[in-house]
């Protein structure tokens, strides 16, 4: 198809003093040995596609950094941030129990096959109905609030039975703006007196002392500082009251390899490793620790699972805005792909062109102004049917994506045998209407 030529300025708001943006193409033509081209002739466009192999090397990786410094440390897969069967079913083979911060991701563990026992029950609004159910079946409760104690309390009455809890913890670990919306804050003295009152209750008892103190952490220092402030807690908790705690849960928040948006410095430079947030962790644990060395629990989400994932989408079709500048329309856009409010992430070609970049706009396909996926990216000339690959995207994007204008796509897993499996089917009309009653 013809297009008028046109003559384009260069955009010098494109550099930073970092200098300029890479020129040159980044391609990736295949995930674990399988092409990309392949899977979207045979599955679709757009997809996500999943790595198991890679879901394993960063597990290992951090359970390694833990447990060579620690005896007893147990992970927890944070439901919210994958809750997909199947990628679920990847962590708890690998022996990661599960973490959950409602009913409905209880339940969803629950018939993953997870013990209750194993569930560790996070979260601001715990009904009283799931509170009994996890009760019974013996989860791992982690107080957030007042009203959970009293809550609690009630239910031991009625069932007859002293009921075993953790705390949910919050304080200042140099980190703004802090998290203290969630549990119980230790530097007012807050998390004390919750911990006093549920001794003097005399329904519940202490077994563990939890805190997540946000996410995307870049800071190992602020976990050390956390590991610290619990440690002392539990130090004084078990002196003054006699509770023995079991366990200390430093929660998640972990960064994964993805690019923030404003940081210029690559992940490589800033994100620490995980051996540089396991012994903040630890060594506060063994300086601080008093008494019987507690086990320690870790949520870990994003960090986990972020570079596992991968959205492929294709190009499908082109305009010049007004100001000159190349737009891209995409199959796949923010209703996919929600934490590109945070995150610029890498875009790769298939193969290589031999034409030269030029600056581009990456859109969706929604009907909405804010449906931009990338908004100054120099890529070679496209056509309708190219592809491209959105990555790190294996975090929080298939739990918050948004049946929004189009239906959500299909999910792949790449297991370690390299067989592709469908572990989500694409919508259709029928599922998205299935809950309308007229
Ligand atoms: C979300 C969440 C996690 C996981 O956080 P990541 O940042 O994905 O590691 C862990 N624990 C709790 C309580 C959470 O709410």
């Amino acid at each position: 198809m013809y297009k008028k030529p046109v003559i384009n300025r260069v955009d010098f708001s494109l550099s930073s003093k970092y200098g300029s943006p890479v020129k040159s193409q980044k391609v990736k033509s295949e995930i674990d040995g399988i092409k990309i081209e392949e899977l979207v002739k045979e599955f679709g466009s757009p997809l996500f596609v999943f790595s198991e192999s890679k879901i394993k090397e960063t597990y290992e990786k951090f359970k390694e950094a833990f447990e060579s410094r620690y005896p007893e440390v147990q992970f927890f897969w944070s439901y919210k941030t994958n809750y997909l069967n199947a990628i679920c079913k990847v962590f708890h083979k690998l022996g990661s129990k599960a973490e959950v911060v409602s009913e409905f991701e209880y339940d969803k563990a629950r018939r993953n096959g997870i013990d209750g026992r194993d569930i560790i029950f996070n979260g601001p609004h715990k009904t009283k109905e799931a509170l009994r159910k996890a009760v019974k079946e013996g989860a791992k409760i982690h107080i957030d609030h007042w009203w959970e104690i009293k809550d609690l309390e009630e239910i031991a009455e009625e069932l007859g039975v002293e009921i075993p809890v953790a705390i949910r913890c919050n304080m200042d670990t140099g980190v703004y703006p802090q998290w203290s919306r969630f549990g119980f804050n230790i530097d007012n003295g807050e998390a004390y007196d919750a911990i006093k009152r549920i001794f003097e209750g005399k329904k519940l008892f202490l077994i563990g002392l939890h805190t997540h103190v946000g996410t995307f952490m870049l800071s190992a220092n602020a976990y050390y500082v956390a590991a610290k402030k619990l440690t002392e807690l539990k130090n004084k908790v078990e002196a003054d009251f006699g509770f023995e705690i079991e366990y200390i849960d430093m929660g998640g928040g972990f960064a994964s390899k993805n690019r923030l948006k404003g940081i210029y410095q690559p992940p490589e430079v800033i994100v620490p490793t995980p051996d540089d947030y396991a012994e903040a962790i630890t060594s506060a644990i063994f300086e601080t620790n008093k008494g019987k060395l507690p086990k320690l629990y870790l949520e870990t989400g994003r960090a986990l699972i972020d570079e596992a994932g991968y959205l492929i989408t294709s190009v499908f079709a082109y305009k010049r805005l007004a100001d000159g500048k190349k737009s891209y329309i995409l199959d796949a856009g923010v209703n996919l792909l929600y934490t590109y409010f945070w995150y610029n992430f890498e875009v790769f070609l298939t193969k290589r062109y031999d034409n030269l970049t030029e600056p581009a706009q990456l859109n969706g396909p929604l009907c909405m102004n804010i449906d931009v996926i990338a908004e100054n990216i120099q890529l070679p000339p496209l056509n309708r049917g190219d592809i491209l690959t959105i990555w790190p995207v294996g975090a929080y994007n298939v739990t918050q994506w948004m049946q929004f204008i189009e239906y959500r796509p299909r999910v792949l897993l790449i297991d370690l045998d390299k067989n592709v499996r469908i572990i989500r089917e694409k919508e259709d009309l029928d599922y998205v209407i299935e809950k309308e009653t007229e």
